[in-house]
Formats: structure tokens, C-alpha cells, sequence
């Protein structure tokens, strides 16, 4: 292994799941039950290929749907529950999941006005990197919004932006763009085995087949 502790810290909703068509807003947001969460199309693959390159997994997630009084604190549970239970199932570890609830203009009194962890902050992922003792060089940030990539920026790390709804050059800043999770998962391995190979370790830059268990 290499002396570098790793991250890749993942947006969630547009990123791991896919974004619902809300009529009332005529947006596609984050799901607001967790009937409606439904993991995007080769995201487990993605992230397994992410674990097996060693590379922790954290998902850093802004959830002010209770806050603007769209959901209830049960129903954000569910969906959690049910994001770390499908991760879970297909052998993969979250090293942790960071929400967080609050909205500056939310009615919930309680996640309501400012707060230090709401992305752009970059308070969860450099909480992270002093916990788990993370290189900020090596590690990366995955979202599709451009508050995820200043985030990303923010706290040091690599950006990739997912171009969801595949305009093209986003014009965001990041260091990458990829139109899915998948995409950045192989552009991250690929980078890190080119590593491997300048420093004269691991196997030639070969990147592994993704495997997840059945
Ligand atoms: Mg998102
Ligand atoms: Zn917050």
C-alpha cells in the first residue's frame, strides 16, 4: 500500500442516487421518501472500484428538505438507511456520512439560519482529513453541484464535476468533469495506478476489473 491515507468524498443525491423530478419546483432534486431512492446506474461498481483501489469512501450530503418543510426528519432517516443498507449489501464501507440539515432560509427553527457545516463549507471534509489522518493531495471530492466543487477546492483536494445533465464543458473549475459516477471513479484509478507506476509501485498501472460481490 502506499503511505498516502486516501479519500474520495462523495455528494450524494445526483451522485450515488438519482435526482427525482419534483412537479411542484419542475426541478430534479433529492429524493423526499425513500420509495424514491434509486441508486444511479453503476454507482455500487463505482464504488467498489474506489474501496479496492484503497481509497476511503465518505459521503458529505447538504439535506435542508426538512428544514424548508418538504420532509420529515423519519423520511431523511429512511432514505440514509436505505442509501447505507444497498452500499452495504454490495460490500462496501462508508468511512462516514456527514448531512448536513440546515437551510438559511428553512422554516425548522431548530436547522434553521447559518450554519459551519453547510457545503460550500468544506467543515465535514476537513473534520475527515484531522480524524482519519487523510492526505488532502491525494484525495478527491465527487459532486454535481458547484458548491461541491468549491468544497472540494476549499478544503485542498482534487474536484471532479458530474455533468448530470450532460451539457458539456461545465465551467466549473473542477479538476475533472465525468458525466457519471462511473466516470470518475475510472478517471481517479486510473490517475492513482499512474501513480503507482511513476513511483514504482504496485502493477504497471493495471486497473482492476470491477468486481462487487453478488
Ligand atoms: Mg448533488
Ligand atoms: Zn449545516
Amino acid at each position: 500500500m502506499g503511505a498516502h491515507r486516501r479519500a474520495v468524498f462523495l455528494d450524494r443525491d445526483g451522485v450515488i442516487n438519482q435526482n427525482i423530478f419534483n412537479p411542484a419546483s419542475g426541478e430534479y432534486e433529492a429524493p423526499l421518501t425513500a420509495t424514491d431512492f434509486a441508486l444511479v446506474p453503476g454507482a455500487l461498481e463505482a464504488l467498489w472500484r474506489l474501496q479496492t483501489a484503497g481509497f476511503l469512501l465518505f459521503v458529505v450530503s447538504n439535506q435542508p428538505n426538512y428544514s424548508k418543510g418538504k420532509a420529515t426528519l423519519e423520511e431523511l432517516a429512511a432514505i440514509d438507511a436505505r442509501m447505507r443498507r444497498e452500499v452495504s449489501a454490495a460490500g462496501i464501507a462508508l468511512a462516514g456520512v456527514y448531512c448536513c440539515l440546515h437551510h438559511p432560509e428553512g422554516i425548522a427553527a431548530e436547522y434553521s439560519g447559518t450554519c459551519a457545516c453547510r457545503k460550500p463549507s468544506p467543515y465535514f471534509l476537513l473534520r475527515a482529513m484531522r480524524e482519519f489522518g487523510l492526505d488532502p493531495g491525494h484525495s478527491w471530492m465527487i459532486g454535481d453541484r458547484e458548491t461541491d466543487v468549491i468544497c472540494g477546492c476549499e478544503a485542498g483536494v482534487r474536484t471532479i464535476f458530474i455533468d448530470g445533465r450532460r451539457k458539456g464543458i461545465s465551467g466549473m473549475g473542477a479538476d475533472w468533469d465525468a458525466p457519471d459516477l462511473a466516470g470518475a471513479a475510472e478517471h481517479i484509478c486510473r490517475d492513482f495506478y499512474e501513480q503507482q507506476r511513476i513511483n514504482g509501485l504496485g502493477d504497471a498501472g493495471r486497473i482492476p476489473a470491477p468486481q462487487p460481490p453478488a
